[in-house]
C-alpha cells in the first residue's frame, strides 16, 4: 500500500465545551478514497471540520505529509493542499458561475488562473455552458459540480467532501460519485468522502471508517464492512 499522506492520531475535538469525538485516530492513504460512513450525529462532519481546523481540538494531532497540522488556520491548510468542501453554501449564490471561479483563483497570477479554469471547465463541461448564470440558478448536482470545480482550481493533493449528494436525485447522485471517482483515478487526487448513502460510499471507496458516537468503530477495506452483516445492519441500515 502507499503512503499515507494524512494520519489522524486520538483526536478529541467538539465545539467549545460540547464534545463529539472521543480519541478519533485514521489513516488516509496517497490516492485512495476513504468512505466516512454511520448513522446521523455520529460526527462524520466534524471529523472534517476538526482536520481542516473548524472546532476546538483538545487534544490529539493531524499529521499532513510528515508534517503536525494540527493548530494551523484553515487557510494555511488550503495553502498546503488540504481542501474541505462543506456540505452547503459551498458556492457564492448571488455570483455567476464564471465570477465564482474566478474568487476561487483570486490568489492566482492571471495566466494561471485562467489555466486552471480553462481545466476545470474541460473536466466539467456543463459548467461551461453556464458561465454566465447564477450560482443560484443552477441544479442542485450542477451547484455541487461547480463548488468541486472551485475546490480544484486550487490544485488541492487531498479533498474532504462532506455527503456531496444530499437532497440529490439518486441519477444525479450517480453522476456525481463518478465525478469523484474519476478524480482519484484520473486526477490522482486522495479523498476523503463523507456519505449518507452508505452501499454507495462503500461501493466508491477503497477503505473505510465507521464513526459511531463520536468514536472510530472500523477502519479498513470498504469491501470487508459492506460485507458484515453484522455492523452494516445495526450502524448503515445495509441488508
Ligand atoms: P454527522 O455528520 O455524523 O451527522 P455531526 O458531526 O454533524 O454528525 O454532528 C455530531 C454532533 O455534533 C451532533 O450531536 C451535533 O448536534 C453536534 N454539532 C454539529 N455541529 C455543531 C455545531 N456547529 N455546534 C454545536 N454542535 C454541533
Amino acid at each position: 500500500m502507499s503512503q499515507p499522506i494524512l494520519v489522524a492520531e486520538a483526536l478529541s475535538s467538539g465545539y467549545g465545551k460540547f464534545q463529539v469525538l472521543f480519541d478519533v485516530s485514521f489513516r488516509v492513504y496517497e490516492n485512495e478514497i476513504l468512505a466516512v460512513v454511520g448513522p446521523n450525529g455520529s460526527g462524520k462532519s466534524t471529523l472534517l471540520k476538526t482536520v481542516f481546523g473548524l472546532t476546538t481540538i483538545y487534544s490529539g494531532s493531524v499529521i499532513y505529509r510528515g508534517r503536525d497540522i494540527t493548530r494551523l488556520p484553515p487557510y494555511v491548510k488550503a495553502r498546503i493542499g488540504v481542501a474541505y468542501l462543506p456540505q452547503t453554501d459551498n458556492v457564492f449564490a448571488e455570483l455567476t458561475v464564471k465570477e465564482n471561479l474566478l474568487m476561487a483563483a483570486y490568489t492566482l497570477e492571471e495566466s494561471e488562473a485562467r489555466d486552471r479554469i480553462e481545466e476545470v471547465l474541460n473536466l466539467y463541461p456543463v459548467l461551461k455552458e453556464r458561465l454566465s448564470y447564477k450560482a443560484r440558478s443552477l441544479s442542485g448536482g450542477e451547484r455541487q459540480m461547480l463548488a468541486l470545480a472551485m475546490t480544484l482550481v486550487r490544485r488541492p493533493d487531498i479533498i474532504m467532501l462532506d455527503e456531496p449528494t444530499a437532497n440529490l436525485a439518486p441519477v444525479v447522485a450517480r453522476h456525481l460519485l463518478k465525478k469523484i471517482s474519476m478524480l482519484r483515478d484520473e486526477m490522482k487526487k486522495t479523498i476523503v468522502l463523507v456519505e449518507q448513502n452508505a452501499r454507495a460510499a462503500l461501493e466508491l471507496g477503497d477503505r473505510a471508517l465507521l464513526m459511531v458516537s463520536g468514536r472510530v468503530s472500523y477502519e479498513g477495506p470498504s469491501e470487508s464492512l459492506l460485507r458484515d452483516v453484522e455492523l452494516g445492519k445495526r450502524y448503515l441500515g445495509l441488508r
